[in-house]
């Protein structure tokens, strides 16, 4: 059994949907539990309806909404011909259940009506791609993700219990293989044991992949995507961008960790804890190898480079010039956590703390906080320079007549906070 996961651009339009179907018949015999995204920027979309209902502008989400519904509909219009009805009145379906929602006023919070709003993009894509796929005479089972993965009520970042989905997977999932090859469900989503749908956090397609391959005992997971592998660099930025055939899970959890946007964190732990490799692989051109990502650990990578902009760096400084330690030091890293708020470098002097972060809105409310045990100090404009497995030379390349903020060294990893031009 395999796990296939397609993210928004490999299903953002009727070509690559068919492509999709392409991909699957190289795979004749394979078990594969196909998890989607929404299609595009359906994501995005959806969280405007979300803004615009909760700020009171419910026309405007009403609005919105219909271009969402249309693009959809316009979309299955060419996709399926024969199962156009059902695919129709499926997504209608839909599409009442979060119209329903919208001729309501907000009575919960935000992040409630967020995931009952949002996780509909995932609904409607994996809908699509199930009938197309059955049209093009490859059967396959849908299955609403609702019913299986379940999570507390931590909407907008819902925490899995694993236990409840494994129990579910085995029960509902598992039989649908005996009669199919292909199972299709959504990514990104989940619900609580009072059927409230509830999100993952963005990106979270990939851990669900992660989550149903490590229930399921996969042989791998692949990650469909739109590059032809993990590059050391954005190859947008770097034309000098290698590939990287291979990389430990390791290196890829690091990788993230200082912001490289390839495979969402949390993806790592399930797959590495049942060994499960993660191929990385292009869906445009689906014979290229890809990356293949493992538990072997993996010699002479070159130096991977990891770059955020619009930084801020935070100095979180002891009004009393006691040692940063102990109890405030704790609040600090609650309050953070509260706020979903992680930094990609922290440095310790003796009375103070400093934290890199991207510049969002929740840094004000962070200062806000600590200013209780903290005098805090906020530099914006940086950008964070990463680069693992460096040589003097990879640091001179970008440190080289730069401002330099912060630096930081270990062994495997330096770190530049430099002023943006
Ligand atoms: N559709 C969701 C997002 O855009 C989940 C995902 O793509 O992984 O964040
Ligand atoms: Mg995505």
């Amino acid at each position: 059994m395999k796990v296939f996961k397609f993210g928004g651009a490999s299903i953002s339009n009727l070509e690559r949907i068919k492509a999709v179907g392409e991909i699957l018949l190289q795979y004749p015999n394979e078990k594969i539990l196909i998890v989607v995204s929404a299609m595009g920027k359906t994501t995005n979309a959806l969280e405007k309806v979300t803004e615009a209902f909760f700020e009171g502008r419910q026309e405007e989400a009403l609005a919105l909404f219909i271009g969402i519904k249309q693009q959809h509909l316009t979309l299955s219009k060419y996709l399926v011909y024969l199962r156009w009805q059902e695919t129709e009145k499926a997504l209608k379906e839909f599409f009442t259940e979060v119209e329903w929602l919208l001729h309501d006023k907000p009575v919960r919070g935000y992040d409630y009506y967020y995931d009952q709003v949002v996780c509909i993009g995932e609904m409607l894509s994996s809908t699509l791609l199930s009938n197309y796929l059955a049209e093009i005479n490859i059967k396959n089972a849908w299955v609403d993700v609702r019913d299986i993965i379940r999570t507390d009520n931590n909407f907008r970042n819902g925490t899995v219990d694993w236990d409840t989905t494994a129990m579910h997977i085995k029960d509902q999932v598992s039989p649908l293989f005996l009669e199919n090859n292909i199972v299709v469900t959504q990514g990104f989503i989940g619900a609580t044991d009072e059927n409230e749908s509830t999100t993952l956090g963005r990106e979270g397609s990939d851990f669900s992949a992660a989550i149903f391959a490590n229930i399921l005992d996969a042989e791998e997971v692949v990650i469909w995507k739109d590059v032809e592998a993990v590059m050391n660099a954005d190859p947008s930025k770097f034309p000098e961008a290698v590939k990287m055939p291979e990389l430990s899970f390791s290196e890829v959890i690091e990788m993230a960790y200082y912001g490289a946007q390839v495979i969402h964190p949390k993806t790592i732990k399930p797959l590495e804890n049942k060994n499960i490799p993660l191929l990385v692989k292009s869906f445009l051109q689906p014979t290229l190898p890809g990356t293949r990502i493992s538990s072997t650990r993996v010699k002479n990578l070159p130096p991977i480079i990891v770059i955020k902009e619009k930084q801020v760096l935070i100095k979180f400084q002891s009004k009393d010039f006691s040692f940063v330690s102990g109890q405030p030091v704790e609040f600090l890293h609650d309050i953070m956590e509260h706020l979903h708020l992680d930094s990609s470098l922290r440095q310790h002097t003796a009375i103070s703390l400093l934290c890199c972060f991207d510049d969002t809105d929740k840094l004000a409310l962070l200062a806000e906080k600590a200013g209780e045990f903290f005098d805090v100090e906020m530099l914006r404009g940086l950008r964070l320079i990463t680069i693992r497995h460096y040589t003097e030379a990879e640091i001179e390349r970008f440190t080289d007549g730069e401002q330099i903020i912060l630096s930081q060294k270990t062994k495997e990893t330096a770190q530049f906070l430099i002023a943006e031009n």
